[in-house]
């Protein structure tokens, strides 16, 4: 028979709940700036329940041949008014070789006029100067390129169905930025803010990680927080019931904790898939609006190392692929999606070598396919990947196989079901302002206090979508918190 002792341990373990009061759900950019505010006020009563088993949410570095490489956030977009610069420009370095992209089309590099940034340039006119009420970054984009570059080329019947391949890869880049799956999903008009200064800075080998100590002041020395101990790994939360004065949070492995408050900060894509089952009570109507009106879909980031560095000076690598191109897919590539004009390949086409990382390219892979695709083996994506090599660069490099192959899986992992947060045009058309500022709002307990707090990317007003937008949003819960604690 159980003895008294290991009856009480055993329930304790399955049911009785432990109190903190604040629980931060999720350790990902916003729930460790969140914890970092408190800390720097002292306040050291909290708990962080993480349901992976890492920290960083979508800010993942792993080590590779030289250096740290990234599965998800990769570049700080921009430096005046960007949090994530201010903390890290000590360490983030510019690689003006971004924007030199060698354009492969029909096993030849493209010299001539280069459309590819024409169509470039295009997207930032379109999102930066946008009065198109209730369009799509699709529509707007195809008549600016039909009157620029169609047009332009309407005599040069070469020009033209080449600039017409491109097209699809313009998408692609379009999509990959938005991280959407289809550009006449995506609104032109956005409250999204640039921060002035170079959008591609990189982490030159150390990892986007790194802001992560940053933010813990661990980083360039180990003397600051130490926060093992508040941090429980792979406690997938399931339940959120709100009390009269407390929040009672419920994980899946039945663990129950209570607290004062919580700071809730798991994706868009988790709040799309699980609000239902996790708010109890349901979230109010407003809540749910911006929720199913905003967007979110996914992008899929290949990794590839190589034994030695086959290419030469070239560090950046577009592919367009022609309707001839597709049907060899159709035959040599038989495994993935396809439809009748149409491979999944083909929407793959931009690869770049990682910044201090000699062995290692980074691909970017966007568009309809890609939740189906991110379920292909890496021995699939590897045959894929070296085909694509070969069949657009063959002629000028001696490519090799690669030795390692890894591709990120956002939108099929249950604990992010995506990339990053865009604004729809149905946000537009059904007239849904603040959206993110909705989503933000604190839910209130019986007694009026701000019990469960929203913080995380998709609820920054001007900055979602980014790993800044994460950190401010988790900035401004913890001061929220550090307000009503003091
Ligand atoms: C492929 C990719 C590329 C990107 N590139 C860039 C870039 O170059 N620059 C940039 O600024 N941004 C980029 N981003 C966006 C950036 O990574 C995110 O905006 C930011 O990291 C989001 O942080 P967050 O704290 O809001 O959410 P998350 O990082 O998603 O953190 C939420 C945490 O909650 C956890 N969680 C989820 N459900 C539960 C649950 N039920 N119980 C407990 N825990 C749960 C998750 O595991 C996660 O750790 C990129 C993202 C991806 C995926």
């Amino acid at each position: 028979m159980m003895s008294k002792m290991w009856f009480c341990v055993f329930v304790c373990l399955f049911g009785c709940a432990s109190a903190a009061k604040v629980i931060i759900i999720g350790a990902g950019a916003s729930g460790i700036a969140t914890a970092s505010r408190l800390l720097e006020q002292n306040i050291t009563d909290f708990i962080i329940l993480e349901a992976e088993n890492r920290i960083g949410g979508r800010i993942h570095s792993f080590y590779l041949s030289d250096g740290f490489v990234d599965l998800g956030a990769q570049f700080v977009h921009g430096e005046r008014g960007n949090i994530a610069y201010t903390l890290a420009k000590d360490y983030v370095v510019h690689n003006p070789e971004m924007n030199e992209v060698a354009v492969y089309f029909e096993g030849t590099k493209k010299t001539g006029e280069n459309l590819q940034s024409i169509g470039k340039q295009l997207y930032y006119e379109v999102s930066e100067h946008a009065p198109y009420e209730n369009l799509s970054i699709g529509d707007v984009y195809l008549s600016r390129y039909n009157t620029t570059v169609l047009t332009k080329y309407k005599d040069d019947p070469e020009m033209t169905s080449y600039a017409n391949f491109l097209l699809k890869n313009l998408e692609a880049a379009v999509l990959a930025l938005e991280g959407a799956f289809d550009w006449f999903k995506v609104s032109a008009q956005s409250s999204f803010h640039e921060a002035d200064g170079d959008q591609t800075l990189s982490w030159n080998g150390l990892g986007y990680k790194t802001i992560l100590d940053i933010l813990l002041k661990n980083f360039p020395n180990q003397t600051g927080y130490n926060i093992n101990d508040k941090i429980f790994l792979g406690k997938s939360v399931n339940k959120i019931a709100l009390k009269e004065t407390s929040v009672e949070v419920t994980c899946k492995d039945g663990s129950v904790y209570t607290s004062d408050h919580v700071v809730f900060t798991p994706s868009l894509g988790v709040l799309k898939n699980r609000h239902k089952d996790i708010f109890q009570p349901e979230l109010s109507p407003e809540k749910v609006n911006a929720i199913e009106n905003l967007g979110f879909d996914g992008i899929m980031k290949i990794i590839l190392e190589f034994p030695q560095a086959w290419w030469k000076k070239e560090r950046n690598f577009l592919f367009v692929w022609n309707d001839k191109d597709i049907e060899d897919l159709k035959r040599d590539i038989p495994f993935g999606p396809k439809t009748d004009d149409d491979h999944w390949l083909s929407w793959f086409g931009y690869f770049g070598i990682a910044p201090n990382n000699p062995h290692v390219m980074i691909g970017w892979y966007s568009g309809p396919f890609v939740e189906e695709v991110e379920k292909l083996s890496e021995d699939q994506i590897g045959k894929a990947v070296f085909y694509t090599l070969q069949k657009h660069l063959g002629r000028d490099y001696n490519v090799t196989k690669p030795r390692t192959v890894i591709h990120s899986k956002w939108r099929t992992n249950p604990n992010f079901r995506g990339t990053y947060s865009y604004e729809t045009v149905q946000l537009r058309m059904k007239n849904i302002t603040s959206a993110h500022e909705k989503l933000s709002e604190p839910v209130e307990g019986g007694d009026g206090k701000q019990r469960i707090l929203f913080a995380g990317e998709a609820t920054h007003p001007s900055r979602f979508s980014t790993v800044d937008g994460a950190i401010g949003s988790g900035f401004r819960e913890g001061d929220r918190l550090v307000n009503m604690l003091k």
